[in-house]
């Protein structure tokens, strides 16, 4: 397994929209290991495909990764790879506080997302799937699922919020 770099915002690659996975072989196999090891060593609780430069409708969860302050604790693992997947049902508005992503470092927005998202997907075994994620999981399917979409939890912004965390995101970037 390596860890692989990953692409970070304003990188035009994040604005792609990934493919369809047509068959689970050895490659994507490999893929999936190191988006785990990369996912685990960066302390993320998801992470889709495009975000390693790869765009291809892939991401994973890391499904018991939450403490109970909604916190990843970092130790517990168990990841959950969706693989083609599909949206099925969003229920329940619900303000979500503090949502950050691998791909925009330090930057963390307060945005608003549906608490349960059903999801079904293929497994590595190229088994299909139903599952429903409340809370912080039902946000990790969501904001996972927009990467595959090409969009970012920053357009959910309003333009004025968007424009001053932006601006905080460059100059933190340009010193380091
Ligand atoms: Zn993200």
């Amino acid at each position: 397994m390596s860890i692989l770099n990953i692409v970070t915002f304003p990188d035009s690659k994040l604005r792609e929209k990934s493919k369809e996975i047509e068959k689970i072989d050895e490659n994507i196999k490999k893929l999936v290991d190191d988006m785990i090891e990369t996912m685990i060593e960066n302390k993320g609780l998801g992470l889709a495909a495009i975000q390693v430069g790869v765009p291809l409708r892939l991401f994973i969860i890391d499904w018991r990764g939450v403490g109970e302050d909604g916190e990843n604790d970092h130790k517990n693992h168990d990841i959950k790879v969706f693989i083609n997947p599909r949206i099925l049902n969003l229920e329940k508005k619900f303000i979500m506080e503090n949502e950050g992503c691998l791909s925009l470092p330090d930057l963390r927005a307060d945005i608003e997302r549906y608490y349960i998202a059903e999801v079904e997907a293929f497994d590595l075994s190229g088994k299909k799937f139903k599952l429903k994620g409340e809370d912080i999981l039902g946000v990790a399917i969501q904001h996972e699922y927009e990467h595959l979409e090409g969009k970012l939890f920053i357009d959910k912004l309003s333009p004025v919020k968007r424009r001053f965390l932006l601006k905080e995101y460059k100059k933190k970037r340009k010193n380091d």
